[in-house]
């Protein structure tokens, strides 16, 4: 008789307690790798959200919260950097086993994380509003950033705690509160996190954690009335709703979604190291990140040499285990994804495009939702593949003849991302990127990430930035303080003044 392991269950973290939902519901979440549920969430309701809110709204209004000096925000800051640094194998072996990336990936992203609270925590005591030089006499006017009240913060599963952190350490140095509903199918990492945040010292209900589904816990904290702003990182079709909830409460919202982001290889690039740039582009995470280079530009004189190195490589991929540290490419995060990728290669074949390495799931492995790096070849950028976001291990690889047509094809895809360029000729690369739409260029280089620069896109990509020093003020909004600094009597009540 089979034995049946009780899985490790997880609560929601709702105003400093462990809370059970109030459905007393509770899902599996599945290790990619295996297939294989490895542990239970919390299914949440619109009643645990709004507890959370509510948490989150008192814990904003509370003195402890309220009176604390920027600088002693951004000391908890920095601390929680601190535990994470402390906390790197663990929270990595869960993000791992939530959502199939390797080992080394989500080691190398967390031992990272530290600084996006080093660099937020410095940054508490910055920010500052300005005395305005006004035009009338007699008064003073200065103006001053204020926090906006609660805010709601929504990831997606394929780096939980870096793209929580890039909502919830510019949320938490300018005074506000949070509430983080993490992806259905990763949200152990941030709940293993949440004990750090309590470790560090922030006061209950400053940040909370509700478990669920888009519906309704993704809902119910969008349109709730005490929400000031949203930052959600995900896909298109969530990314409707939301807007549409946000006209509910006129929150304000940043949406980070995906791309079709290109790598550009002129003729007189470093095709060596074009080809490592394109495949870390697409195949690391196979392919499941926001700014993946699905699409490769090769300039037509080197693009037999291009595909002979990018072939070469691809050929040699180790797929497998993602907790195995030789393994390079991991599982996709679930089956409807693994699903996903398949379909399109169906489509890239019916529409013509050319399959040159991959296309289908490994034969040596049994279990687990994985699938061969592939690449696909295309006389053009007009099919359904060179498209749309597959958010899988799937490049799609175009010829071109010169600069213009070159722009021409980038820009040609309604999202607005990422670029990669690779050229040695100075000139070049700066007139290409000047005429790119894109939030991010990378010049001979891909998929560099750092607190200090903002991330975000245009178009299907969504709006706002994350990351950086600009985005505090995306928490925080402006009061203006009129100051009469004269001692004479008002005598006409009318008078425009
Ligand atoms: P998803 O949209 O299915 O889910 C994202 C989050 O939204 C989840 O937490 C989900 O529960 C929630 N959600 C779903 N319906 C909702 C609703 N009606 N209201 C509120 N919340 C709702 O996306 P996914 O499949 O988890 O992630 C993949 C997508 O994320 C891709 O499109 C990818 O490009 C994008 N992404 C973007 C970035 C970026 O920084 N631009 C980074 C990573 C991923």
């Amino acid at each position: 008789m089979k034995t049946v392991t009780k899985l490790k269950r997880y609560d929601m973290y709702i105003n400093g307690e462990w809370t059970s939902p109030t459905d007393g519901e509770y899902f599996p979440s599945h290790n990619p790798a295996t297939g294989e549920a490895w542990c239970e969430v919390a299914k949440g309701s619109a009643v645990d959200v709004d507890n959370a809110v509510q948490a989150a709204h008192a814990a904003f209004l509370s003195p402890e919260w309220r009176k604390m000096t920027p600088t002693q925000r951004g000391h908890l800051v920095s601390k929680l950097g601190e535990l994470i640094a402390e906390n790197v194998e663990t929270l990595a072996k869960f993000e791992t086993l939530d959502n199939g990336k390797l080992i080394r990936e989500m080691r190398g992203q967390l031992q990272y994380l530290p600084e996006f609270y080093h660099y937020y925590g410095g940054l508490a005591n910055k920010i500052q509003g300005n005395v305005l030089p006004i035009d009338k006499p007699d008064m003073l006017v200065y103006s001053v950033r204020e926090p906006l009240g609660v805010i709601a913060a929504i990831t997606p599963w394929n780096s939980p705690l870096y793209l929580t952190t890039l909502k919830l350490a510019p949320a938490l140095i300018t005074g506000n509160t949070i509430v983080i509903k993490p992806s259905e199918m990763t949200s152990a990492s941030i709940l293993e996190f949440v004990k750090l945040v309590e470790k560090a010292g922030f006061p209950a209900g400053v940040v909370n954690v509700v478990t669920g589904f888009g519906m309704p816990v993704g809902d119910a904290l969008t349109s709730h009335p005490l929400v000031r702003r949203i930052a959600f990182t995900g896909g298109e079709v969530s990314a409707r709703k939301v807007v549409e909830n946000s006209a509910k409460n006129f929150a304000s919202l940043s949406l980070e979604l995906g791309g079709k982001s290109p790598n550009i290889v002129f003729e007189d690039a470093n095709l060596d190291n074009a080809a490592m740039g394109i495949i870390a582009g697409i195949f690391s995470a196979s392919g499941q990140s926001c700014v993946a280079g699905s699409r490769a530009f090769i300039h037509k004189n080197v693009y037999d040499k291009v595909m002979e190195k990018l072939v070469h490589r691809v050929e040699q991929i180790k797929i497998g285990d993602p907790l195995q540290e030789e393994t390079e490419m991991g599982p996709l995060a679930t089956e409807a994804q693994l699903q996903r990728v398949e379909q399109y290669v169906d489509w890239g074949l019916k529409e013509g495009g050319k399959l040159i390495c991959g296309g289908k799931r490994p034969e040596n492995i049994e279990n687990g939702w994985y699938f061969e790096p592939t690449i696909f070849e295309h006389a053009d950028n007009t099919s359904k593949i060179t498209r749309e976001e597959i958010f899988g291990p799937i490049l799609s690889v175009i010829p071109f003849e010169d600069e213009d047509e070159v722009i021409q094809l980038a820009n040609s895809t309604e999202y607005g991302l990422a670029t990669g360029i690779w050229t040695q000729d100075i000139g070049r690369a700066h007139r290409v990127s000047a005429e790119i739409r894109a939030g991010i260029v990378w010049i001979n280089t891909y998929r560099s990430v750092s607190p200090i620069v903002p991330i975000g896109g245009s178009g299907l990509t969504g709006y706002g930035r994350e990351s950086g020093m600009e985005v505090v003020h995306e928490y925080t909004q402006t009061k203006s303080v009129w100051v009469n600094t004269s001692d004479k009597i008002i005598e006409d009540p009318f008078k425009w003044v």
